[in-house]
């Protein structure tokens, strides 16, 4: 695993603020925009943002090392910033973690230098409640794709959601979601959740357990960003007490793909 420090990003996403990134191997397998099988067994990636063009040239380097660096020297880079006034973990990449499963002391470490900074908050696709398998068809530009995302026991599920409580002491820890049920999950268990949409979804919409879903405002407001969302309350994504999701609709390349994804999860959760 490699992670890598930006002191000051220059993703419009994010406006001027400080943000990690994380090697692609800490992406678990449970991430429904991973990967996809061909037709012939072998797997391609799947369409997750993070693969963009320019976000990929910079994921490559972190993943060969010429950016990234080893979770010791990371976590010295972080304890070493001049404290910043908000750090989005992870715009790419996931927590330390190998599989489905999280690294439990690395997560702690990591939770417990980032606490210096205000309104630190990151992500994780790392899964927080049980899971069938999945093997759904998903057809895309004539090609027959499978998506097959692994079981998730109970006792995985809940040591992820242990590690995760455990950093909410010092880090806001977004429960990425593939599916409004995966929200409803996130909330029951008092986790703060977002989740990948369709395009076209209302800004303000809600999950089957009447969960409300804001949409991020940098996806509607070209003057919005991380650097400055939510003004002097702090980020969206930074409060964990929230009542409510937040939607980020599919776009870009492949957002066709992501939606027909979306949906294939959906259907396989019925
Ligand atoms: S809701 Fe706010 S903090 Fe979260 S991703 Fe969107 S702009 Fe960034």
């Amino acid at each position: 695993m490699k992670f890598h420090i930006t002191e000051v990003s220059l993703n419009k996403k994010l406006g001027a603020m400080s943000c990690s990134s994380s090697s692609r191997d800490t992406c678990p397998p449970s991430c429904s925009l991973k990967q996809l099988m061909l037709p012939d067994g072998s797997e391609r990636e799947g369409p997750c943002y993070a693969n963009g063009f320019h976000t990929a040239m910079h994921w490559d380097q972190v993943d060969n090392g010429k950016r990234g660096v080893n979770f010791t020297s990371f976590i010295e880079k972080l304890s070493l910033m001049i404290p910043v006034p908000r750090f989005r973990g992870q715009q790419v990449g996931d927590l330390p973690g190998k599989d489905n499963k999280l690294d439990k002391e690395k997560c702690i470490k990591y939770a417990d230098t980032v606490r210096r900074h205000r309104h630190p908050f990151t992500y994780t696709h790392y899964p927080v409640t049980p899971r069938a398998a999945l093997d759904e068809e998903v057809e895309y530009n004539g090609v027959a794709y499978r998506l097959k995302l692994p079981k998730v026991g109970a006792a995985l599920a809940a040591w992820n959601k242990a590690i995760i409580s455990r950093m909410m002491r010092n880090y806001t820890v977004n429960v990425s979601c593939d599916s409004l049920n995966q929200v409803d999950e996130a909330v029951a268990l008092g986790l703060p959740a977002v989740v990948a949409v369709p395009r076209g979804t209302p800004k303000v919409s809600s999950t089957p357990e009447g969960v409300r879903c804001v949409q991020c405002p940098a996806t509607w407001d070209k003057d919005t960003n991380c650097a400055n969302c939510g003004g002097t309350k702090g980020p969206l994504c930074w409060r964990k007490d929230r009542d409510y999701a937040i939607t980020f609709p599919a776009h870009g390349t492949w957002r066709r793909l992501t939606e027909k994804i979306l949906t294939a999860v959906s259907k396989g959760e019925e």
